[in-house]
């Protein structure tokens, strides 16, 4: 029997219409990339949405078309997430720090119509350009003062908006179709497309607006430290739509400087970023003793992207007070997967224990489904102990990638292998051991690379520090620690071994540490393990 509901499609245009209808005057902060703040509510982003939308009508784009951006944190980036979908068309983010021949793969391969690009980028497009199969219109983000000189054939951005007029029936249609296209950054072999749904978009808002969710609601402003080209900027432009929440967009720098300064300038309540903002962040304020931190007002931080270090929690909740919620996903999940909240039954444990869980990657929430399994894809126990192959399955999870790309990537029963290694305990808190290629087999046994990282940049020299497996003779493979210190600190690698001795198991002690300048990261901020591997394939233990 049929139900008798109304069938309303989620899409995404609803979304800056509530927000516009409802939350009218809420703020969108926004600071551009010539520095000016420019500052919007939810009533004019709708406007300018809208007019963006029959811009793109008016030069021939129709649904399906993918339309791309290569731009910051900007009320324009965001006026284009409403505009570009809400129209039926495709938002393909593209992340600027990727190599420029996987910037110029990836737009061939999205078959991008359209690109509208930040100032930041003109030399990149003009670079790009010539190479580019598909991309026959392209915009600077800007207006006409601004144009950057040598792209005076590209359209303006202002102009456009100022051609329009803002009254405008979004299209109708049904809520399975592409909104959103983003790229994984692929440490190996090319970069593969996900592609967003506006029904997997909306749902995915309503868990972010959760209580055990991220508990984004109307009350908050949120300081948006994660990148609108980062998976959708972990769906935020959507969910504070969604409840009305006032948003600050930091424009290209999220450095510890300017996140302060926004943030205590418009009473952040809420941010979002990876653990390297994060320590930026924390440098900065070490570094400004002088600096109010009562001007600080966040509740929460969110923390993803990478194992957030117990180190970086403790620190966030002593200097500001900050409960910090670590989340797990990736591209593939939208990205939340699972959300770092405790339990009632975890009020009564010290804070040193409930450090201890927040470390974790977070729980499951309703709406993906986690397991683990054996080689064998036979589901392992969630004793918290037994580490295997980590699946998900749910309404926001990729099924395949754009154009096929990397063949059926769903077991049978429609789970899908993310490439991590975890352990769940009954709760439903995962923990993430390791990216499988990363973790290491020592003896027969798995030595976790994430575990020894996050115990090394407890000491207090250690500004960063990576581990690797590499090739040994007796144990297979045996971890090497690779440090960066902090400036001016005199530590050498026996303090650091004495000290990583209290707090991991004694046959997990790395063989050897080497101080090095830097460590190589992704474009989303990721340590490059495969790089380090190659880079010290040669090196040899002293035993
Ligand atoms: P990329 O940024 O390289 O395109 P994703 O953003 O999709 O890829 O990265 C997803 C991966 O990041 C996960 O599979 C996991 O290995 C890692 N990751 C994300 N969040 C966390 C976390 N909180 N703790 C540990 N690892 C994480």
């Amino acid at each position: 029997m049929r139900a008798l509901m109304q069938e309303r499609q989620l899409l995404i245009s609803t979304l800056i219409e509530h927000a516009a209808l409802n939350h009218p005057l809420t703020e969108i902060v926004s600071r551009n990339c010539d520095g000016e703040t420019v500052r919007l509510n939810y009533s004019q982003l709708r406007s300018r949405a809208a007019k963006i939308a029959k811009a793109l009508i008016a030069l021939g784009i129709e649904g399906g078309d993918r339309v791309a951006t290569l731009a910051w944190n900007t009320h324009r980036h965001m006026e284009l997430y409403f505009g570009v979908s809400g129209m039926g068309a495709v938002l393909h983010t593209v992340n600027p720090r990727l190599f420029p021949d996987q910037i110029e793969y990836i737009i061939n391969h999205a078959e991008d119509r359209v690109l509208f690009f930040d100032t930041t980028f003109a030399e990149l497009v003009a670079r790009l350009r010539p190479k580019l199969k598909f991309t026959t219109t392209l915009v600077v983000m800007t207006d006409r003062a601004h144009m950057p000189a040598g792209l005076e054939d590209c359209l303006c951005y202002e102009d456009l908006v100022a051609e329009q007029d803002d009254e405008l029936d979004w299209p109708q249609f049904e809520e399975t179709r592409a909104s959103s296209l983003c790229y994984t950054s692929g440490t190996t072999g090319n970069p593969k497309g996900v592609l967003y749904s506006h029904r997997s978009t909306v749902l995915h808002s309503f868990t972010a607006c959760a209580s055990d969710g991220l508990k984004v609601s109307s009350r908050d402003c949120i300081l948006l430290a994660v990148p609108l080209f980062h998976v959708n900027a972990w769906g935020i432009p959507y969910t504070s739509a969604m409840c009305g929440a006032k948003l600050v967009l930091p424009g290209p720098w999220l450095d510890g400087k300017s996140l302060f300064e926004l943030a205590a300038a418009e009473g952040c309540t809420m941010s979002l970023g990876v653990p390297t903002v994060w320590l930026g962040f924390l440098k900065y304020l070490d570094d400004h003793p002088e600096l109010d931190l009562s001007r600080l007002r966040f509740d929460r931080i969110v923390i993803g992207g990478s194992a957030a270090p117990r180190a970086i929690i403790e620190r966030l909740h002593e200097k500001l007070g900050a409960y910090t919620i670590q989340a797990w996903g990736m591209s593939e999940t939208s990205p939340l997967g699972t959300i770092g909240n405790l339990l009632p039954q975890h009020d009564g444990l010290t804070l040193d224990e409930q450090f201890a869980l927040r470390a974790k990657q977070g729980r499951v929430i309703y709406g993906v489904e986690v397991r683990i399994t054996d080689d064998n894809n036979r589901p392992l126990p969630r004793d918290g102990k037994t580490s295997g192959d980590l699946k998900v399955r749910g309404p926001w999870v990729a099924a395949a990638y754009f154009k096929g790309e990397g063949g059926d990537v769903l077991d049978d029963e429609g789970w899908f292998a993310t490439g991590d290694v975890a352990s769940i305990d009954q709760q439903g808190f995962v923990q993430i051991t390791d990216r499988s290629k990363d973790v290491i087999k020592s003896g027969g046994e798995w030595i976790s690379s994430i575990d020894l990282e996050n115990a090394a940049v407890a000491h207090p020299a250690v500004q960063e520090a990576a581990v690797i497996g590499l090739p040994h003779p007796k144990w297979q493979e045996r971890p090497l620690l690779l440090v960066v210190a902090k400036p001016g600190a005199a530590v050498d690698g026996a303090d650091i071994l004495a000290f990583l001795a209290d707090r991991v198991a004694r046959w997990w002690l790395p063989d050897d540490v080497v101080f090095v300048e830097e460590l190589p990261h992704t474009a989303t901020g990721k340590l490059q393990k495969n790089r380090l591997r190659e880079q010290f394939k040669d090196f040899t233990f002293k035993h």
